[in-house]
């Protein structure tokens, strides 16, 4: 892979970008039969197609015309880097304007699941998230946030490797706070389970938000399936207004109500994200305030050993004190996982993605 900048030109129109009724005006603007969406959507999504000259049911004149006013690809790879145990797979994109974002690739023995991102940057600064301390830049379109999934799905596709669903899951955990970013989101979600194009299940997508209330109560109102993961690391406001710094404007009241509010209008259990760091949020007494918090909600607890961060003071806890800390939930009777960190050893666990450029080969 090459470093430099994208060479994409910045005037035309990305096709992802474009909803498929906009695809559809876009053609019928263009004096074009009504199936023409059909076909070109499923070039896009079905068959994953990365150049025009594959589209070979389309006239040549038709993909001439959209190789002039329309762009397939708006991202190229700068680097990739594969963790020792070969499961995940970290690929930093340059985008048109140059600015870059990571996405992962983790494969299980059933499943192949991204983590794409939906900011470049994060307006957030959660105090232990690399992305966090970069700060934020802009917000990626819907077609930047759909192009991460797409680019794997090709890989896996061009690999041999289930290519009628290539990517089983997909998980908005990437850099950025995805409800900040809802529209691009929430467009990205609709594309990706579009039943004539990727057709992925709803159940199979899960957003991950450090606990936006308004996000949460307007994505509850959406009607369908898609899982739903806050990123708690605490369970007093004391201490998550200094870990997670958006406590101060939805505090625990506010965001438990609006999961509450979730639960009750989707019926889906709820996952709650908790990062141990030593010595912060790790003690048997942190534990059984984590279980009064949750009491009586339908909801599972993902402890996840801190991944570190190089120039961060918070440090992952020791295995003893994990292990009493779960111990401690599994005595309240609260359904948890510990989580074996995939990718930490490429940066590529949770709160460890960033733009830097990465060694490449
Ligand atoms: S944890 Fe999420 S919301 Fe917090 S700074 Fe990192 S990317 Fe942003």
């Amino acid at each position: 892979m090459r470093p430099g900048r994208n060479p994409e030109p910045l005037g035309k129109t990305p096709l992802l970008d474009l909803t498929y009724e906009q695809l559809n005006g876009l053609l019928a603007s263009w004096g074009e039969p009504a199936y023409r969406a059909d076909q070109i959507w499923g070039w896009l999504y079905r068959s994953l197609a990365a150049d025009f000259e594959e589209m070979t049911n389309l006239p040549r004149e038709l993909r001439e015309r959209l190789a002039e006013a329309t762009l397939l690809r708006t991202m190229e790879p700068l680097g990739e880097r594969v963790s020792a145990d070969g499961f995940t797979r970290k690929v930093l994109f340059a985008l048109r304007d140059d600015q870059t974002i990571e996405s992962v690739l983790m494969h299980y023995e059933q499943r192949h699941t991204t983590c794409i991102s939906t900011q470049v940057g994060c307006p957030f600064g959660c105090v232990f998230c690399a992305t966090g301390q970069s700060g934020f830049v802009r917000n990626l379109t819907p077609g930047e946030i759909v192009e991460q999934v797409l680019y794997f799905a090709r890989q896996l596709k061009d690999q041999g490797r289930r290519t009628n669903r290539p990517i089983t899951n997909v998980v908005f955990m990437g850099m950025g706070e995805p409800l900040a970013n809802y529209e691009a989101t929430w467009q990205a979600v609709e594309t990706l389970t579009h039943h004539e194009g990727f057709n992925l299940g709803a159940r199979r997508i899960t957003i991950s938000t450090v606990g936006l209330v308004t996000g949460i109560r307007r994505l509850a109102e959406e009607g369908t399936q898609i899982g739903l993961a806050i990123s708690l690391h605490a369970a007093t406001d004391e201490l998550r207004d200094e870990l997670v710094p958006i406590n101060r404007r939805y505090p625990l009241t506010h965001l438990m109500a609006a999961c509450r509010h979730y639960v009750e209008r989707t019926r889906r259990r709820i996952s709650f994200e908790y990062a141990l760091i030593h010595g912060i949020n790790d003690s048997p007494e942190q534990a059984r305030q984590l279980a009064r918090l949750l009491d009586g909600l339908l909801c599972h607890v993902n402890l996840i050993p801190l991944n570190p961060v190089p120039e961060s003071l918070y440090q992952p806890s020791p295995q003893g004190r994990i292990l009493a800390f779960q111990a401690e939930l599994n005595r309240w009777k609260v359904s948890n996982t510990l989580r074996v960190e995939r990718g930490a050893d490429i940066q590529a666990g949770c709160g460890q993605l960033r733009c830097q450029r990465m060694p490449t080969g």
